[in-house]
């Protein structure tokens, strides 16, 4: 009876054999853990499949639980990244059938400590467009991935500067200039559009864009960070063409500056910080976002075909993460500006500003003060209230930078 049993599970791995391990016999060097499985705690992939047609494919990944991918991609070869937290590796190495597909080759394998990594090279700009699950009879979850031909631009448009970036930056001091992080300003307003106007007819386009060409010079005396901005001159510069801009340039940071007012709040005074939040933290706030945000149609912008141009998900997880930058960020700059000028009595808020949606850099909208409110329009208009502000709102920028190259290097 002994002899029976190794004997049929014999027969069944002979059996199965094709389905389980066939593929894996076609193509030998493949990334795959060493010792595969049996480490404790985390979730394990075991199988993984790819069904391709025309502009479409889908990537079917057999998990011991749900874990969602987070996708990246990759411009020169192209490719889509996916990873996936706390994630190991237990499946047999997967080979394309040779074709027009949009994916030419897929490995996948740990990419460091407790991140599991599957790469797709492409054969024509491809993004992720959507992940869902289904439960698997035996436990565990079967992710379907579906990834769908994109235009070059929207592809281009998702590659985000790699890390290293930021931490050749500082690492070494003689590094070049151009190694150094890009902090982008967007003083508001500018031409046709003059924003808000204070008691004595001062415009916030002059005021901000006097403050953003100080902080410049004050950034790049630090030799930090090097420097752009979305308007040096008083022009009219459409809302998303800043976020473009910023996008284009591989920003680290996003600062939008401004120096509002609120018709029926003339007696507020002080700074105030905000980040993007659909739902803003009060009523005022959400008045003043959808006030700055109609500075496209004070320029004339036609805004039927401004949207969001690619896949949703991809922005969304980009946007996590830049989310929480951002928060870090204002809660510098709460720390550093009361050093030099005077806050609101709620300094950090958020709301659902245009300008600050670009989900892969870290965005922040500083309103300087209210230029209604004569006091605040006087100063604002001083040297010395300028070059202070500047310098402390400079401090909060290099702090973050350190904090950042300090977060990549202590990366495992
Ligand atoms: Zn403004």
């Amino acid at each position: 009876m002994f002899r029976v049993l190794p004997r049929s599970l014999a027969l069944l791995v002979i059996l199965l054999w094709p389905a389980l391990f066939g593929q894996a016999m076609m193509v030998h060097a493949e990334a795959r853990p060493s010792r595969p499985g049996f480490a404790a705690g985390g979730a394990v992939v075991t199988q993984i499949s790819l069904q391709q047609m025309g502009d479409s494919a889908s990537l079917v990944v057999d998990l011991s639980e749900e874990v969602r991918a987070h996708a990246t991609v990759l411009l020169e070869p192209r490719r889509l990244l996916l990873d996936f937290n706390g994630v190991r590796f237990h499946a047999p190495s997967l080979k394309v059938a040779e074709g027009d597909g949009l994916v030419r080759e897929v490995r996948f394998g740990a990419f460091m400590a407790g991140q599991g990594r599957i790469v797709l090279d492409l054969g024509r700009p491809a993004v992720l467009s959507e992940q869902t699950f289904v439960p698997l009879a035996g436990g565990g979850a079967r992710l379907v991935v579906q990834i769908a031909a994109a235009t070059q631009e929207a592809f281009q448009s998702l590659a985000r500067p790699p890390v290293d970036d930021l931490v050749t930056g500082t690492a070494d001091s003689k590094a070049p200039s151009s190694a150094l992080p890009l902090i982008m300003l967007d003083p508001g307003h500018g031409g046709i559009d003059t924003g808000a106007t204070g008691p004595s007819g001062e415009s916030e386009k002059t005021i901000v864009l006097q403050f953003a060409l100080a902080l410049k010079d004050r950034l790049e005396a630090g030799g930090k960070a090097r420097v752009v901005m979305t308007r040096t001159s008083d022009v009219f510069v459409p809302l998303r063409d800043r976020v473009r801009m910023a996008r284009q340039a591989k920003a680290q940071l996003f600062i939008s500056l401004h120096a509002d007012a609120l018709a029926d709040e003339d007696n507020v005074r002080g700074a105030s910080i905000y980040v993007l939040s659909e739902r803003a933290t009060d009523e005022r706030s959400a008045r003043l976002a959808d006030k700055e945000n109609r500075a496209d149609l004070v320029g004339g912008i036609d805004l039927k075909d401004d949207q969001d141009e690619v896949a949703d998900i991809l922005f969304d997880l980009a946007r996590r993460e830049s989310r929480a930058f951002s928060n870090q960020f204002a809660r510098q700059l709460a720390t550093t500006l009361p050093k030099a000028t005077r806050m609101h009595k709620t300094p950090l808020r958020g709301a659902a500003f245009r300008v600050l949606r670009a989900p892969d850099i870290p965005s922040v909208l500083l309103e300087l003060g209210y230029l209604t409110t004569s006091e605040d329009a006087k100063l604002m208009q001083t040297d010395e209230w300028r070059r202070e502000t500047a310098n402390a709102a400079a401090e909060a920028i290099e702090r973050f930078i350190a904090e950042r190259i300090d977060r990549e290097k202590n990366k495992p």
